[in-house]
């Protein structure tokens, strides 16, 4: 019998074709031209963490090595004097 099998294509090549776009992100500090990240702005802090209070990682949030280091050491800052979690449980 001359079925002839019509060859499925291996499941990731479609994985691959159905990958959303690439998203540039772009650092928000560069966007609003800040030199030095705030760490009393607590509210634009709490942007970068997650909701249990850890700092998002570039990959996540988008921001650029140089501003990332800074807001690391803003948001630590502002965990020692209290004004922003150190872990929400
Ligand atoms: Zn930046």
């Amino acid at each position: 019998m001359g079925k002839v099998m019509e060859r499925r294509r291996h499941p990731t090549d479609e994985a691959l074709e159905k990958k959303k776009p690439f998203r540039k992100k772009v650092c928000k500090f560069c966007l609003d031209r800040v030199e030095r990240v705030d760490y009393r702005d607590a509210l634009r802090l709490a942007k970068f963490t997650s909701e249990r209070g850890k700092i998002l990682p570039r990959r996540v949030s988008g921001t650029c090595a140089h501003h990332q280091r800074q807001l690391s050491k803003a948001i630590k800052r502002a965990r020692v004097i209290a004004l922003s979690p150190f872990s929400a449980t």
